[in-house]
């Protein structure tokens, strides 16, 4: 094709469609590599992440984290100590803070980068041609390329629809009027847990339905599990193989009606029935056909090479929740496809994704953190040496008496099947495992064998020391685990 480019001051040499993590973490790294970069935003830098995701879920559960520190001081150590009220206002506020710091704070990045930040609704009219509809927009030509960033939105059940007041999104939940006394959270993947986890710490009466057999179902069976029985000890309903089969919204709350694994019809009566049923990819306005794209069936711009996230239309890239499996709609990934995806349009050698060095993590109480595969996963591949230890099995895992485990998986390689294979996947399940994942994510990601790390000493008493004594065992070295 020969396509004439008009050399416009104004014209980029990218163009960045959305500006949430995966878009502006492109654009960043491409300003910095000497590239002219615009980038289109509709709505806020930072997106989903920033202003509805990551940030404010989780300062809301660092509040959460003190509500239940209150329960466990008096209940385990003691401190005679009472939680008087949450000040819904206080800690929105704080949390807005939070978010505004963050806010400038990338606003002031792109600033510095260089990034020109065109306000306004973006949609394609070639392989190279974006127009921006806004107060500043106007139509550029890309001439390198173009990047879709357009991100999700809460997915809704047919037959519901959010009215963000009885029946929320996670959207809606951030900006309710207060906290409701009785929630059911439909959806049992990280952001419905998370929800859950957060309005039980506030003190709601809270049910979890899920329809998939156990709790974040793409994670391994046995992560599921315990992360079950640990909101169950926090006093949460979960209902697993359990789908929704009506609703009906009253004056002063929701009426819905659950079919249970079992197959019995109950009713759930709640203030707020919130929706976590997984996101959708955002297309829309984007004009996709007219740069010979077209949505999957799932409504993902899929890329033709996954090593340059290019889509079959040289030149048009996609980044974050954009981007079908295997990416997996988190912020950390989109940012690692926006570094690769700057740097393969400036002309520098970047290396593919490795999503399955990628960590996954859900912060509720308690905390999951997994990187690699799943105990299932890795089976199908080959045998497999499989290690679980309980968090207590440590001085500190007892200290923070919050159950929990360390599962570890490393092929079986090796005359008579000791696991001298690589380690395949880490799970853990408890207290500040977020924290505790990162280390397993280089075990993963460099093919290190149990013996590796075994080898490395951790410090006493921690508790990714649990994570070392897993690793022990599993090299045959076991010292406090038989
Ligand atoms: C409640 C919740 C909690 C989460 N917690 C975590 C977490 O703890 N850790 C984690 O890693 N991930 C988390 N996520 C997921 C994370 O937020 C997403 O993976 C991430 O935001 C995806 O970034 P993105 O850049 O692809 O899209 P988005 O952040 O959705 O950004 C897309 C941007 O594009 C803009 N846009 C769309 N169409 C156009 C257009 N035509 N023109 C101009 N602009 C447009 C939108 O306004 C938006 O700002 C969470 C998500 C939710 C909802």
């Amino acid at each position: 094709m020969n396509t004439w480019i008009m050399d416009r001051p104004d014209d980029p040499d990218v163009l960045v469609i959305g500006g949430g993590t995966g878009g502006y973490s492109t654009a960043l790294r491409a300003a910095a590599l000497g590239l002219r970069v615009v980038l289109a935003e509709r709505d806020l830098v930072g997106g989903t992440c920033l202003h509805r995701g990551c940030i404010p879920s989780k300062a809301m559960l660092h509040a959460a984290e003190l509500v239940d520190g209150i329960a466990e001081a008096g209940a385990r150590w003691g401190v005679k100590a009472t939680l008087d009220a949450v000040d819904w206002d206080a800690l929105t506020a704080t949390r807005d803070d939070i978010v505004a710091r963050n806010h400038q704070g990338v606003g002031a990045h792109l600033a510095r980068a260089g990034v020109r930040v065109v306000r306004g609704s973006a949609r394609l009219t070639g392989p190279r041609g974006v127009v921006v509809d806004g107060p500043d927009g106007g139509a550029f030509t890309a001439r390198r390329g173009i990047v879709l960033a357009t991100g999700s939105r809460p997915r809704m059940l047919p037959g519901l629809t959010a009215d963000g007041h009885r029946v929320v999104t996670s959207d809606d939940a951030l900006f309710a009027p207060g906290l409701p006394a009785s929630v059911l959270v439909l959806g049992g993947g990280a952001i419905g847990v998370e929800y859950a986890s957060f309005h039980r710490s506030m003190g709601a009466e809270v049910t979890l339905v899920e329809a998939a057999d156990r709790l974040l179902p793409l994670e391994d069976a046995d992560v599921g599990r315990q992360l079950a029985r640990g909101l169950k000890r926090r006093g949460i309903t979960v209902r697993t193989g359990a789908v929704l089969t009506g609703a009906e919204v009253l004056p002063d709350g929701v009426r819905a009606t659950v079919r249970t694994a079992r197959g019995e019809e109950v009713v759930v009566s709640a203030e707020r029935l919130l929706v976590a049923v997984g996101r959708a990819p955002v297309t829309d306005g984007l004009d996709l056909a007219a740069a010979g794209l077209a949505a999957d069936a799932r409504g993902f711009v899929a890329p033709a090479d996954w090593s340059r996230l290019e889509t079959a239309v040289p030149g048009i890239h996609v980044v974050g929740d954009l981007l079908p499996p295997p990416s997996l709609g988190l912020a950390h990934a989109s940012f690692a496809e926006g570094l690769l995806v700057a740097e393969t349009l400036a002309g520098v050698p970047s290396r593919p994704v490795d999503y399955a060095a990628v960590p996954r993590v859900t912060y509720s109480s308690p905390q999951t953190a997994s990187v690699g595969l799943t105990e299932e996963a890795a089976r199908a591949l080959g045998p497999v040496k499989v290690n679980t230890m309980p968090l207590t099995a440590t001085a500190k895992g007892m200290v923070h008496g919050q159950g929990g485990m360390v599962k570890v998986i490393a092929a079986a390689d090796g005359a008579g099947g000791e696991a001298t294979g690589r380690v395949l996947g880490v799970h853990l399940v408890g207290p500040h495992v977020s924290e505790m994942i990162a280390e397993s994510q280089l075990i993963v990601a460099w093919d290190a064998e149990p013996a590796d790390v075994a080898q490395h000493v951790h410090a006493h008493p921690t508790l990714s020391e649990a994570v070392g004594e897993a690793f022990l065992t599993l090299a045959g070295r076991g010292l406090h685990q038989h």
